[in-house]
């Protein structure tokens, strides 16, 4: 059973960690001697949490880890301590998967009492769904074992775990260091009537398997088999919930490609016929289709995840500047990255004080009720149903800057287009050819550049440039125009003069057809606005999709990838394009 420690700084949960460890008898034979002997050397004084410092520097031989992960048995199971030093770190773990904990201890200290911290961790434990918590009152020994001090704190912050709607599970009086009420029941303590906290451990209830949950594994990455001809690829990620099997058939969302699993591969291991959540797994398919990592793959007969661009979140802010309307983040998702913007903010609290405040933005250490706009689909599941895929970070930059779970998708008006995609995929007569082959027989992944801007902003000139030069350096492209589709794919919908959106969606399909085909398509479009452009984006998938705007940019909410001035000479636009090909690795793949 996995259980998070949190609580106030110096509150004491490493010594309650390390002491815990000593006390079951969970520590490696010699260790504690060998760090008491080290103290003893250094002339420092002894402390339980030195042992954590040890197992963890034991632990991270060559890699970064930010959080000590302790195993440790009781009589009744096994347990994995997650020891999680500040926010950050705390919601990081809880999203990352990593080490996802069903219960936790919080820690307050007696002498200092409850700190704005130790509410901002109850609140986070609370809004992550963690209902299983025992609060240990630590350095009773500070107070003199004293009741009234450990009423008093009981009572306020009993108070306000109601108040967010946590039940705790025990609160216990005890002193880490001194081993009292850790292990089993203290004679100092003796006015006190209820678990220790091993007893307080042993006696939470795993949660319902996650195996019998809806099958998800967000996908990491695709790789190629081997070097060798063999053209099957494994698409790899861990298993979050549910089971598979060979022989499933699997959909990939939001992109909505389908196939049929044909072996379970890991890592020199034997091929299985199933896998369960939990383990992290390979598997190839039966069609060669194109998966990205972000996809989340699901079963076809299983309840599916949602996809939309708006969704309704609770998050829990921690960036040192504050979270504001005007500002491009990053939304992570399971696997999935996409650029977000916080379109609107419906409720503000302290998490602290759980005042409702009334702002614009969210500032650290603020809890908010808000909707976000991806600049694309995003696949995900409301936190309550299932946790991996329904939990988030936000990132500022490069920073976590705050985290937290997903509450309701909201429609965005782009299902219709979804469903159209997703039967699209599905019917797909797949080529022979893997899309992987292209890209290395072609020296380059397939893109969409799309330059737009205001009509009369000279935008083909660039093109045909851009074209030529791609052309000329032995790359296969194709200039991609709206004049090419008007008298022709779409003569019926000059005659009916039917809506500006559907050109654009055939522009989008006539493109994707192309990127099936492994080209650079650079194509030209005028006065393409958010909403279109997220149209696009649904057709062909925003991977591999790049968005040049010339001249002014009046996008409101996407996002565009580069912004040219229309006074530059075309050669000078032309290769800051080359450029942005370079960096985003679609270009110069041989090289
Ligand atoms: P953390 O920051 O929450 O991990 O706190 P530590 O476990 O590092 O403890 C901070 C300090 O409190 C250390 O000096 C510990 O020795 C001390 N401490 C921890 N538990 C107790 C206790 O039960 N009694 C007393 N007197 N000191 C304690």
């Amino acid at each position: 059973m996995n259980i998070v420690i949190v609580g106030h700084v110096d509150h004491g949960k490493s010594t309650l960690v390390g002491r815990l460890l000593a006390d079951t008898g969970s520590l490696p034979e010699g260790k504690l001697e060998q760090v008491r002997q080290e103290c003893l050397r250094t002339a420092k004084p002894f402390e339980y949490a030195f042992l954590l410092d040890a197992l963890k520097d034991e632990q991270s031989q060559g890699i970064t880890i930010d959080t000590a992960r302790v195993f440790f048995k009781s009589k009744k199971r096994e347990y994995i301590l997650i020891d999680a030093p500040g926010h950050i770190e705390f919601l990081k773990n809880m999203v990352s998967g990593a080490a996802r904990a069903e219960a936790a201890l919080l820690v307050i200290d007696a002498e200092e009492g409850i700190q704005e911290n130790s509410k901002r961790h109850g609140y986070l434990l609370s809004m992550l769904g963690i209902r299983q918590v025992a609060v240990c009152v630590n350095k009773m020994d500070l107070v003199g074992y004293d009741k009234k001090v450990f009423d008093r704190i009981e009572k306020t912050y009993r108070q306000f775990l109601k108040e967010i709607e946590l039940e705790p599970a025990a609160f216990i009086p005890l002193a880490a260091r001194e081993g009292e009420n850790l292990t089993g029941p203290s004679k100092k303590l003796a006015w006190y009537v209820g678990p220790s906290v091993l007893e307080a451990l042993d006696s939470f209830k795993e949660s319902a398997s996650v195996e019998k949950r809806p099958f998800r594994m967000p996908v990491q990455g695709v790789y190629k088999f081997t070097e060798s001809e063999d053209a099957r690829r494994i698409v790899a990620g861990r298993v979050e919930s549910g089971t598979l099997a060979v022989g499933d058939e699997v959909l990939f969302l939001p992109s909505g490609k389908k196939s049929v699993v044909k072996t379970i591969e890991e890592f020199n291991a034997p091929k299985r016929a199933r896998v369960t959540a939990g383990r992290s797994t390979g598997v190839t398919l039966s069609e060669q289709i194109y998966v990205n990592r972000g996809d989340v793959m699901c079963k076809v007969k299983d309840p599916l995840p949602q996809v939309s661009t708006l969704l309704r979140a609770k998050l829990f802010w921690m960036g040192k500047r504050p979270m504001t309307v005007d500002r491009p983040y990053k939304l992570k998702v399971a696997t999935a990255q996409v650029t977000v913007r916080l379109k609107k903010i419906e409720r503000v609290i302290d998490a602290s004080e759980l005042k409702a405040l009334t702002k614009k933005e969210i500032g650290r250490h603020d809890v908010a009720q808000c909707v976000l706009q991806a600049a694309s689909a995003v696949a995900f599941d409301l936190a309550e149903d299932l946790e991996a895929t329904g939990r988030f970070v936000i990132v500022d930059e490069v920073d976590i800057a705050g985290g937290g779970i997903i509450l309701e998708r909201i429609e965005d008006g782009q299902a219709g287009l979804r469903r159209q995609t997703v039967a699209r995929e599905q019917k797909w007569d797949f080529s022979g050819v893997a899309p992987e082959e292209r890209v290395h027989r072609y020296g380059h992944k397939p893109a969409l550049v799309l330059l737009t801007g205001k009509v009369g902003v000279d935008k083909k000139t660039i093109a045909r440039e851009l074209e030529q030069r791609l052309f000329g350096s032995g790359h296969k492209t194709y200039l991609l125009g709206m004049g090419n589709l008007l008298r022709g794919l779409s003569t019926d919908v000059e005659q009916h003069r039917l809506e500006r959106h559907e050109h654009v969606r055939r522009m989008g399909e006539v493109a994707h057809l192309f990127l099936d085909a492994g080209l650079i398509v650079v194509a030209t479009a005028s006065n393409l606005d958010d909403t279109e452009l997220s149209h696009l984006h649904e057709v062909t998938s925003r991977e591999g999709t790049l968005i040049i705007n010339v001249g002014p940019n009046s996008f409101k909410s996407a996002v565009v990838d580069l912004n040219l001035e229309e006074k530059v000479p075309a050669a000078d636009n032309v290769e800051r394009i080359l450029q942005l090909l370079r960096d985003r690795k679609i270009l110069g793949l041989h090289s």
